[in-house]
């Protein structure tokens, strides 16, 4: 379900996802007039060079819940990254 909705929200906002510096992406609501979420990330080293993985979220679900695999941003911003192969690419 929140795999399912985490590719919603990136096929309808991708124009709005954001990385800031190395450690946070801003990650759009859904509903209108909310603010937007951030995404922490660390580097994770991978065979071929560093990535940058999704750690935790501000929203509620992540906040109480702690979901095995991410909230639903932390999903959509996991998919946003591996979409974007240059950004998701640890840059010292
Ligand atoms: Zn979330």
């Amino acid at each position: 379900m929140r795999r399912q909705r985490a590719q919603r929200l990136l096929a309808d906002k991708e124009a709005e996802f954001r990385v800031l510096r190395n450690t946070r992406m801003k990650v759009p609501s859904q509903q209108p007039a909310h603010a937007d979420y951030t995404v922490k990330l660390k580097r994770e080293s991978g065979r071929r060079y560093d990535v940058r993985v999704p750690v935790s979220g501000s929203c509620k679900d992540y906040k109480y819940r702690h979901p095995p695999g991410g909230c639903k941003h932390m999903l959509a911003a996991e998919a946003y990254l591996k979409k974007h192969p240059a950004i998701r690419k640890w840059k010292l």
